[in-house]
């Protein structure tokens, strides 16, 4: 029987393990962590005398258009998830606003003056666009007006990638904010604040998403069990560090390193491989200079979330506040009570994530942990969110490389890499978010996953994992009404010919 190694076992490592059993086929999985499965989507455990506090890294959504991978969560959790409310704010300038959009609150907010200046500054960018818009700032500031760009997306944008608006790339704005367009984000604000609901759902408007009741995690540790239950071996504390592929043999040789430093090897006729798309290249005993060049290239962002636990006084029960005001280096604000009730053991404790993104080995990710603690605190009380006396303690986890970067060259660097494993590294298919270098959730990492699965059963590459389109994930219907993909699901490749 073919043999299947997956590399790591964060959402899609897990998925295509899953599937693999499923089809009774032989697979292990390599987890560089020796505690946590889920990866990013991981939900941490800690507990001291105060009580049990899980949180995640960032709050994780669990939302899709895809029906294949909305059935394998309830598959995996036997229907056991929540359906949530999303609420959620933007602050900034010493101000609350709600987020999706609400009209009348946010020309409250901004005043007579300044919001007669976002409509002026909006009808000069349809006027007057930038034509061919490269950069981020010049994307949103042709589809917004640039006032409203400084009030809503620079600096909340910067504080997370740490680079300016006028280095980014315009393609991420266009994945992400695709759909959204003033006239729209105006006609939602306004259905919404007279409590009627627009037809049409934007990504990011998106206003109810599903949630195990200990987060995300929990979905991860069940689908392990069940892997290891089905046949399958989800091995944890394995750091892939090399390997070679025999062509006399058809075979992979896989070495992996534990914590304490010995190294285990595996051989497999099939390689999915989740690890960073840098890393793994620089794995692959012969790689071209060229082909290590390109991977060298590949950049990251980091990210690190102190867990505040406090005296739950009540002050807001959003999930989330984006934090747009540049006094303070918080970028995002979770209340991980909000996501379940299940996430803090003590119902009179609440568990706040502060989330800081910054580069590993940058001042904030070298910071000592008591060092980060007292900052978040801080921040949290000239927010207005807490009283210093509230908060009892806290927690740190960083979490490197949270987000492949999108700058003018990754494009380049990432067909360099993808032409030569195509044609130089038979059976090892790249899958998920840094394994493909694409800046996506857990759905499109599943579904890459799935689609690699089936290249495998079917014996021959039916299908191009490159082709998921994340962009057609959340945009369901065009104004014309028609559909992208069957039934309105994510758009799934057809088969390369
Ligand atoms: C702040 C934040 C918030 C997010 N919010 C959401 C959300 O609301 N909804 C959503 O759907 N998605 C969200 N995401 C995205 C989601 O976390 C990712 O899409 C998903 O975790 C990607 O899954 P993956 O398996 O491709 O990669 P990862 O989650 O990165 O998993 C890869 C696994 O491989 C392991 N690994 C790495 N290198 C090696 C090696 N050499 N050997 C062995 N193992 C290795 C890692 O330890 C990890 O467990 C968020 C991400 C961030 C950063």
């Amino acid at each position: 029987m073919t043999s299947i190694l997956c590399i790591g076992a964060g959402p899609a490592g897990l998925t295509a393990a899953y599937e693999l059993v499923r089809h009774k086929q032989s697979v292990t999985v390599l987890e560089a962590d020796s505690r946590y499965v889920g990866g990013i989507a991981r939900t941490i455990q800690e507990s001291d005398e105060k009580g049990k506090f899980c949180f995640d890294i960032g709050g994780h959504r669990f939302f899709s258009k895809s029906g294949e991978v909305v059935a394998l969560w309830n598959e995996i959790l036997d229907n056991q998830m929540m359906k949530r409310p999303r609420k959620s704010r933007i602050f900034y300038g010493g101000k609350f606003y709600p987020y999706p959009l609400d009209l009348i609150k946010t020309l409250q907010n901004l005043g007579l003056i300044e919001s007669a200046l976002c409509g002026l500054s909006y009808l000069k960018a349809r006027v007057a666009p930038t034509p061919n818009p490269k950069t981020f700032e010049q994307w949103v500031s042709n589809q917004f007006g640039v006032r409203l760009y400084l009030t809503f997306f620079k600096t909340y944008t910067e504080k997370v990638w740490g680079m300016s608006c006028k280095d980014i790339s315009a393609d991420w704005a266009a994945q992400r904010i695709k759909g959204l367009s003033l006239s729209s984000a105006v006609k939602n604000a306004a259905l919404r604040t007279l409590g009627l609901q627009g037809k049409s759902k934007i990504k990011t408007l998106i206003e109810e998403f599903l949630y195990p009741r200990l987060g995300p995690g929990m979905m991860w540790e069940v689908a392990a069990q069940k892997i290891d239950a089905g046949g399958g071996k989800v091995a944890m504390g394995q750091r892939v560090d090399s390997l070679a592929y025999d062509v006399g043999k058809q075979e992979w040789r896989i070495q992996a390193r534990s914590d304490s430093g010995t190294l285990m090897t595996h051989y497999a006729t099939h390689v999915i491989s989740t690890m960073p798309l840098r890393e793994l290249v620089h794995a692959i005993e012969g790689a071209p200079e060229a082909v290590r060049h390109a991977a060298s290239q590949l950049l990251y962002r980091d990210f690190l979330i102190v867990a505040l636990v406090l005296n739950d006084k009540k002050v807001f029960d959003d999930n989330w506040i984006y934090i747009h005001s540049p006094e303070v280096k918080v970028g995002r604000i979770q209340n991980f009570k909000a996501w379940s009730p299940d996430m803090v053991s003590d119902p009179k404790l609440a568990c706040y994530g502060m989330e800081y993104f910054c580069f590993e080995g940058d001042g904030l990710w070298n910071s000592s942990n008591p060092d980060l603690i007292a900052q978040a605190s801080e921040e949290l009380v000239k927010i207005g969110l807490a009283k210093p006396e509230d908060i009892l303690g806290g927690y740190v986890v960083r979490q490197p490389k949270a987000y492949p970067v999108y700058d003018q060259v990754y494009e380049s660097h990432v067909a360099v890499i993808r032409a030569w494993l195509e044609e130089y590294c038979p059976n090892l298919q790249v899958v998920g978010r840094n394994g493909m270098h694409k800046y996506n959730n857990q759905d499109h990492s599943m579904m890459t996953a799935m689609l690699a699965v089936k290249n495998i059963l079917a014996g021959k590459q039916e299908y191009d994992v490159w082709c998921v389109n994340q962009d057609a994930e959340y945009h369901e219907v065009d104004s014309s009404g028609s559909s992208h993909g069957a039934g309105g699901e994510r758009l799934v490749p057809k088969g390369v010919a």
